[in-house]
């Protein structure tokens, strides 16, 4: 069955409305992952969760949204950052077309790390509007990938990390193998300390790590990538049988 909006017909569009309400949006970033994954990398990963998720509890794929707030990444090659007014608006948007559509549950599914703030000031917009102005008609959650596989990401994973990691890479050989340059994956990375610990700035993260990875990549497997990738569409499918009956209503 297929679940991804970009590639069904108007019709078929038409009738997964008619058997779910609720619909993923998958998010990604544009920015160098090390040397050895795509700039695309989270777009990949975001993408793949929610369709594997949607083959288990039938659910709208919406199209993958590649762009994202992520300055610090254009200190590198390869990054397209947008600005956090154009992901909000393309949130406002596509989410607006997807309840037109019949998908009034829509569930924001963050690939990219640092970038959930956008998400929930969206939400704070669409309640404000709730409250003051009438219900906009469709409910709006976020859930983050690294969220949907943290019980399985304790069990599996030898090292930490957080950007084209031991994590990530073990996932991009599920999502993108073809893109990941397994002669290229580093060892351990090199880490800076906190410049002004206790205070955050914003380009704490990227001065932190100067070759734009962290942990061990080389740890990676295709074996952690399929735990990992298989407990995340599990429990993403369970977030979409819970927003499915999610009831609104403050008592
Ligand atoms: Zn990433």
């Amino acid at each position: 069955m297929r679940v991804k909006w970009m590639e069904m017909t108007s019709e078929e569009v038409a009738a997964m409305a008619e058997r779910t309400p609720v619909a993923l949006l998958p998010v990604g970033s544009v920015e160098k992952h090390g040397p050895h994954l795509p700039c695309g990398n989270d777009a990949y990963v975001a993408e793949k969760v929610c369709e594997l998720a949607a083959a288990i509890e039938p659910a709208m794929v919406l199209p993958t949204v590649p762009f994202n707030v992520g300055s610090q990444g254009m200190y590198w090659p390869g990054c397209i950052a947008t600005r956090p007014e154009t992901t909000l608006r393309i949130y406002r948007d596509v989410c607006a077309e997807a309840a037109r559509n019949g998908f009034d549950r829509i569930v924001i599914f963050i690939g990219h790390g640092g970038s959930q703030t956008v998400a929930e000031f969206y939400q704070e917009e669409l309640n404000w509007q709730r409250v003051q102005a009438g219900d906009p008609g469709y409910l709006v959650f976020w859930s983050f990938v690294t969220e949907v596989m943290r019980e399985a990401m304790a069990e599996v994973l030898e090292t930490s990390g957080g950007h084209a990691c031991e994590y990530e890479t073990s996932l991009s050989m599920i999502a993108c193998p073809e893109l990941v340059h397994e002669d290229l994956i580093p060892g351990k990375a090199p880490v800076n300390e906190d410049q002004v610990p206790g205070a955050h700035y914003r380009l704490d993260w990227a001065l932190r790590v100067p070759e734009c990875y962290l942990g061990e990549p080389a740890r990676a497997t295709l074996e952690k990538g399929e735990r990992l990738m298989q407990a995340g569409a599990e429990n993403l499918a369970e977030i979409v049988r819970r927003v499915k009956v999610f009831d609104p209503e403050v008592p």
